[in-house]
């Protein structure tokens, strides 16, 4: 049984079989598919582990930051206020929500894709939700359980001292949230999966779908939003639009296999960030015109509209920094020599 940094009430150990028989499940040579079934549903889990880390850790903080007291408000002019009263505090706790929404909001788009891969009325339309599917996996995987740790890790922080006291619970999360980006395929295999295998198995089809719908969205967010919070939507999807191109042409030259590699997590993140906006923002638009019928709760349908803008401004804006590191090439990663690395 081996000592881990957290999930402590999960044992694990490893088991090796001296001399053991296995048993061929299907065809030869076709092993790697069918694990691919067991697969893509385990990852889909683990990518759910990571939004539930990342939600009991934002509750958990939630509730300390009004019972912690300390420093004047600038909001209220209270001396000694609930600490949720300070700009910062009040920031991090809407990333952390705005995060949140987002990993859940792909997970479940996940969850519907693969349902639809299998339910929808014709094989053209089966075929289109496989390849949204078998995109969407590896990013609610990866994104969804480093969400996890940022996540966590921002609780930590909101507890401020006492968050690195195990009293408090906070560390747990932290703790145990770190586990996910590495199994069921670490994340860095995700990326791999993700430009290696899913962006270009039908030349790029669903990944040019996607960034259809998601431009559609964008053109309606005027309803809503003036200036930045749709500049920023439409500056993020042209990011990806330009990374997936690039990829695209890469993948094409096999001379370009290391750009591929050495691009792959940034490109993972870039999509996970902007998926997570176009779905915020869909719910915004949702959240809108249920206001507009009178329905519903007004508070709650403005906080929808309001935690897209959060996350528009939290967010989106990297996209470019993250564009920037789809493109920095193997060939730079490669002069990182030992030599460099060690010095
Ligand atoms: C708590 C816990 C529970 C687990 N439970 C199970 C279980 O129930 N069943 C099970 O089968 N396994 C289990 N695992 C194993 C887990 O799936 C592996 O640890 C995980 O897949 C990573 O493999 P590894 O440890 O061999 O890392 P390594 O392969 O050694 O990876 C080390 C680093 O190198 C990177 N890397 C490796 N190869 C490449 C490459 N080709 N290109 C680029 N980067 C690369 C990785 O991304 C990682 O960052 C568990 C592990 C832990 C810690």
């Amino acid at each position: 049984v081996e000592h881990k940094l957290g999930i402590h009430a999960s044992p694990t150990c490893v088991m090796s079989y001296e001399g053991a028989t296995a048993e061929l499940v299907g065809r030869p040579n076709e092993g790697l598919a069918h694990m691919f079934v067991m697969m893509n549903a385990a990852r889909l889990a683990v990518g759910v582990e990571g939004v539930g880390i990342a939600e009991r850790a934002y509750q958990h903080a939630l509730a300390y930051g009004q019972e912690r007291r300390q420093g004047r408000s600038v909001w209220t002019g209270e001396m000694n206020a609930p600490i949720i009263d300070h700009p910062d505090v009040r920031r991090m706790l809407s990333v952390m929500k705005a995060k949140v929404a987002a990993a859940r909001a792909i997970c479940l788009s996940t969850a519907v894709a693969a349902d639809l891969a299998r339910t929808a009325a014709n094989d053209e339309d089966r075929l289109r939700w496989k390849g949204r599917e078998d995109l969407f996996v590896p990013i609610a995987k990866a994104w969804s359980t480093d969400v996890g740790c940022e996540v966590a890790s921002l609780g930590v922080q909101v507890h401020g001292g006492m968050g690195f006291i195990e009293e408090t619970g906070a560390a747990q999360y932290y703790r145990d949230a770190r586990i996910a980006p590495i199994y069921e395929g670490t994340n860095g295999v995700q990326a791999m999966d993700l430009v290696g295998r899913k962006l270009s198995q039908d030349g790029g089809a669903a990944a040019k779908a996607l960034i259809t719908d998601m431009k559609a969205t964008c053109g309606e967010l005027n309803r809503l939003y003036s200036g930045k919070p749709v500049e920023r939507l439409a500056n993020a999807i042209e990011a990806v639009e330009d990374a997936t191109l690039w990829l695209l042409d890469a993948k094409a030259e096999p001379a370009r296999a290391a750009d591929v590699l050495a691009a792959a997590d940034a490109y993972l993140k870039l999509m996970g960030d902007v998926i997570g906006g176009w779905l915020l923002a869909k719910g915004a638009l949702a959240a809108k015109a249920q206001m507009e019928t009178g329905e519903g709760d007004a508070a709650w349908l403005q906080g929808r509209m309001d935690l897209y803008e959060v996350y528009a401004a939290n967010v989106l804006g990297h996209a470019s920094s993250r564009l920037a590191a789809v493109g920095q090439g193997g060939a730079l990663l490669q002069r990182m020599t030992l030599d460099v690395l060690s010095a």
